[in-house]
């Protein structure tokens, strides 16, 4: 078994939309990492969204429009030439590569439902993923709940960088497995 870390940032509006990737972090428990920003998620939705511009929006590529230019864009545009940002389809092929590149792969989430459901419509429905991509994700908060542990390690800093909390998904992991052993199981 190999577990794969991973953080999805999203904007999501209800049933009645679908939820829309933002980013997507991924790090191996060898330490392979992953890091891609979509750039095809509804901007304007996204900007309008005052949690996802305090939170998530600081660390994407993003741009100031040049001075002097008429432009109601607020906290920027995100850079579609940076290196991080891809398609969807890129972003599907990258993460199905790197999960498929371990042996048994584990996805590993915190509060998981909605980051599960944010990869699997990279490839559309759910009989549409792609062999070798597992069909669930193993969630350290119903993890948590099992062995009655109220308190995780802090993450210091990057809160809300998709690939910063896929990072501290795995100091998480980590104290919850060293939970595990002291109590023998
Ligand atoms: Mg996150
Ligand atoms: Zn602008």
């Amino acid at each position: 078994m190999t577990k794969i870390y991973y953080d999805t940032e999203f904007h999501e509006q209800g049933p009645d939309s679908p939820i829309d990737l933002i980013s997507i972090g991924m790090v191996t428990e060898h330490g392979s990492e992953l890091y891609a920003v979509s750039s095809e998620f509804d901007q304007n939705a996204v900007r309008a969204n005052p949690w996802l511009v305090e939170n998530v929006w600081p660390s994407l590529p993003t741009y100031k429009h040049p001075k002097g230019v008429r432009c109601a864009c607020g906290p920027g545009h995100l850079d579609r030439a940076h290196p991080d940002v891809r398609s969807r389809p890129q972003i599907a092929r990258m993460v199905q590569r790197f999960i498929t590149a371990v042996p048994d792969p584990v996805l590993v989430a915190y509060y998981g439902s909605y980051d599960h459901v944010v990869l699997a419509q990279l490839w559309g429905r759910m009989a549409d993923m792609p062999e070798g991509v597992p069909m669930w994700t193993w969630d350290i908060r119903q993890e948590m709940h099992c062995l009655g542990v109220d308190e995780l390690p802090r993450q210091e800093e990057g809160q809300h960088n998709a690939l910063a909390d896929a990072r501290h998904n795995k100091v998480m992991d980590d104290y919850l497995t060293g939970v595990r052993l002291r109590r023998g199981l």
